[in-house]
């Protein structure tokens, strides 16, 4: 039996942003909207002043068997 794994687009992209500041682990928690995280990083920043960010873009998979 194969398994053949493939973007699953029905989970969508997540989008966050997690503050890269030693000792702060603040992340923007994963948003539907890439813009979303990048205001929670604006935010962030406006109100630490840490002013860098790990950006990540993550998106599904489905493993499909075929017999
Ligand atoms: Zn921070």
């Amino acid at each position: 039996m194969e398994h053949t794994i493939h973007h699953g687009p029905e989970g969508g992209i997540v989008f966050e942003a997690f503050c890269m500041t030693v000792g702060c682990d603040a992340t923007s928690g994963g948003q539907e909207e890439q813009e979303a995280a990048l205001d929670w990083a604006l935010r962030h920043t406006g109100r630490t002043g840490h002013d860098v960010f790990r950006r990540e873009c993550t998106d599904h998979a489905r493993v499909i068997r075929r017999e």
